[in-house]
């Protein structure tokens, strides 16, 4: 029965128990993909406040996304019997967060700072070179921002950075020096400042700090390989000396290299942490041997690992299915073909996840979907609270809480149209910039001197009133109602109505969509902060969760629609069925990191990620013909495939449509590497990506084929004709 002290041990094998059950103090447990690390952590927390008798106050955890951390409320909720409200569950950003709201003056921050998102932060610095006429092509943008972000990660002020006398360097220290004041005058802050700033709170103020160590008898760490230098850093700090931590990752996935993390954290933790018990466990609970035994062969294949053994005592099932598709619409259709057997035999279609390694490969596959009828849920990618119309507003609502916000005000000054010329604004930009105010005190002064008069003047002034106009109509309003009245008023849902298509009453939709999710923050469907409260300071809690989730609520848990979403938003997942697409060189592993020996084992972990999400059935597939960025490559298989065990693999063929068969075959490897179609035995045979001339349209590669004998027909893509079908019988194909 839940609440009953065995009951926590009573699911887990003996290397777990130990791990649940060590004395306070330091634990490491190192252990492969799907061996219960983050069970074990949550039947730990269980145990602390079971046994050990530390309130739920006493402990902080930590995991990688507000959806693990949902997830793991709610697990221990079960365990527990109980709510637990006040438990401090969430990313390291959440609660950095948490920790700057409650002690904003301490922070040095405005008390209504607001958080920016990435795209917050590339406009802001595009605004920045473009001020300050700084070159954009020597300097651009996302490598600024990258930069920056790096810095904060490394724990660097401007002023710490060493530049070695190096011209560059020096200019891209002075751009990071004025976003951070752009961001101090607007209250603005970004991701890394977050860390950086409640590391800096923490360690600058000795009474807080003591006051945190003291509460915190326990601090808990989920994927503790992807923490960067400033996550350990803050993590060692709140420790100190008296803390117990626990840490439980998988050195072989570790995929956030790219972003700062590093996995060195992990040996570093044996040694910094004194008498650290490290726990491995062994046993994988989640995938057929089959899966298991091709990801165990698959990571043998990267040097310097900590080395771990993983085993199941799982049924060996079905061999891991790999299918070639001639191009990536062939891909899509196999994958939803499947799919829909799948769900026949019974599968749910949530149970189904589609991993790509790039976002772009979704839209593909999302279109073969909806053809098809099949819901689908997308994570990541263009996610709702990214969304334009969202963006715009949740602009109106900052500039409600902070005028002084220039990205927000510049947003939605002229959206909708209101007669607010580009001129203008740039009027706006330079005084700002030249006297050091925000833009809204620009927009007065302008006015009031007559700087912008006439027609740009009124339009100016009107605004202006809408916003002073708004922000007096929703004293008193409970957040929805704010977000209602806002997105009637400012003329948002009319300015989309008014758009042509489905697009603007998606649109409509979404803003809709906005108010019924403000509803639900303020019942408490989501993780909550320190007095959520009313009007506002509700607003005000939402505003932050909406910057910090971004896509992690779009998709509704309760939908059966089938799971798409990066590898990378994949870590820590399971489910019964997954598709890996896109196998492919180039591709996966990605072109950029194909140099680097070191940024390809990171690319190979990421597989290995990938390939440890499928309990029962992996399909890996990959297209030879692929159209990526308006482009038109032949693609090679991946050298991953390669690495996985043939005895293990299974190529499916295709059913029935056309005939292909394969016609070579690579060496060492038992993969077709070409199909053909064939209308008949006196006409040649062509395979699919050959070139092939037309009497009338010249040049082309096939791309796509179906339907046989007399009816057989293929998809030319003609150079300077565009794509055509032809009936195979009639037209005049020479192979070239
Ligand atoms: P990852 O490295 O992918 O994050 P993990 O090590 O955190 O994986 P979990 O997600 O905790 O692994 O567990 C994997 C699956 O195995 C889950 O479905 C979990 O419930 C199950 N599981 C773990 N331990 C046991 C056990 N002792 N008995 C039965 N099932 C278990
Ligand atoms: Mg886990």
């Amino acid at each position: 029965s839940p609440g009953d002290v065995s009951s926590l041990l009573d699911d887990l094998n003996p290397a777990q128990r130990e791990a649940v059950s060590a004395p306070l103090g330091n634990m490491l447990v190192l252990a492969g993909a799907g061996s219960g690390k983050t069970r074990v952590l949550v039947h730990r927390i269980a145990w602390l406040m079971q046994v050990e008798r530390l309130s739920p106050y006493a402990i902080l955890a930590v995991t990688f996304t507000n959806k693990a951390a949902r997830e793991m409320r709610t697990r221990l909720e079960a365990l527990l019997g109980l709510s637990l409200r006040n438990i401090w569950v969430g990313t390291f950003h959440s609660i950095a967060h948490r920790l700057l709201r409650t002690h904003w003056q301490d922070a040095r921050l405005p008390q209504h700072f607001q958080i920016i998102d990435g795209d917050d932060q590339l406009r802001l610095i595009k605004r920045l070179l473009k001020d300050h006429n700084i070159d954009d092509e020597r300097y651009p943008p996302r490598q600024v921002m990258y930069f920056i972000s790096s810095c904060k990660e490394e724990g660097l002020r401007p002023h710490q950075v060493q530049t070695h006398g190096d011209a560059y360097m020096g200019q891209m220290v002075e751009l990071y020096e004025r976003y951070q004041l752009t961001c101090e005058r607007g209250g603005l802050v970004d991701f890394g400042e977050l860390l950086l700033r409640s590391l800096e709170l923490l360690r600058d103020n000795p009474r807080l700090l003591a006051h945190y160590r003291e509460r915190f008898a326990h601090l808990l760490v989920d994927e503790f390989q992807d923490t960067n230098t400033l996550q350990y850093a803050w993590l060692k700090l709140l420790a100190g000396d008296s803390a117990g931590l626990t840490v439980v990752g998988d050195d072989d996935q570790s995929i956030y290299g790219w972003r700062g993390a590093r996995v060195e954290n992990i040996r570093r933790f044996e040694q910094e942490f004194p008498n650290t018990r490290t726990v491995r466990l062994e046993q994988n609970y989640r995938s057929t041997s089959a899966i298991l035994d091709a990801a165990n062969t698959l990571i043998s294949h990267n040097a310097g690992r900590m080395g771990k053994e993983l085993w199941t005592a799982g049924a060996k099932g079905e061999p891991i299915s790999v299918y070639a598709g001639f191009n990536d619409l062939d891909e899509a259709r196999f994958i939803v073909d499947t799919i829909k057997e799948k769900v026949d035999e019974g599968f749910n279609r949530r149970e189904i996840a589609i991993l790509y390694r790039s976002n772009a490969q979704s839209r593909v596959i999302e279109e073969t979907l909806i053809r098809q009828g099949m819901p689908y849920r997308i994570y990541g990618g263009q996610r709702f609270y990214e969304r334009l119309e969202i963006k715009n507003a949740l602009a109106y609502l900052r500039l409600l809480l902070n005028r002084e916000d220039d990205a927000s005000l510049e947003r939605v000054i002229n959206v909708p149209a209101r007669g607010i010329g580009t001129r203008t604004v740039e009027i706006l930009r330079e005084r700002a910039r030249d006297r050091g105010i925000s833009l809204w005190q620009a927009l007065h002064d302008s006015v009031s001197d007559g700087t912008c008069k006439g027609r740009a003047g009124n339009a100016l002034t009107a605004f202006a009133n809408l916003i002073e106009r708004l922000d007096n109509d929703t004293a008193g309003m409970s957040l929805h109602e704010i977000i209602d009245h806002i997105n009637e008023m400012s003329g948002l849902v009319e300015h989309h109505r008014s758009e042509k298509g489905e697009k603007g009453q998606a649109r409509v939709e979404n803003l809709e969509e906005l108010v019924t999710a403000a509803r639900a923050f303020t019942q408490g469907d989501v993780f909550e902060l320190p007095e959520a409260g009313e009007g506002m300071a509700a607003l005000e809690a939402f505003l932050a969760e909406a910057a910090l989730n971004a896509g992690d609520h779009e998709a509704d848990e309760f939908e059966d629609g089938v799971q798409l979403m990066t590898l990378h938003s994949a870590k820590g997942l399971e489910f019964p069925v997954v598709f890996i697409a896109g196998v492919e060189e180039g591709l996966f592993p990605h072109k950029m990191s194909m140099e680097e020996p070191g940024r390809l084992e990171e690319e190979r972990r990421l597989c290995y990620v990938g390939v440890t999400r499928a309990m029962h059935k992996l399909y890996l597939t990959y297209a030879e013909l692929r159209r990526l960025h308006g482009k038109e490559t032949f693609q090679r298989a991946s050298r991953f495939l390669r690495e996985l065990p043939e005895e293990l693999l299974e190529e499916v063929r295709l059913r029935g449509q056309v005939s292909r068969p394969v016609t070579a075959t690579r060496p060492g490897h038992g993969l077709s590497q070409q199909s053909s179609v064939s209308a008949g035995d006196d006409l040649p045979s062509l395979s699919l990506g050959q070139r092939v001339s037309h009497p009338l349209f010249g040049e082309g590669v096939i791309l796509n084929a179906e339907g046989q004998g007399e009816r057989a027909r293929v998809q030319v893509s003609f150079e300077g004709e565009g794509d055509k079908w032809l009936v195979l019988g009639f037209a005049k194909l020479t192979p070239l």
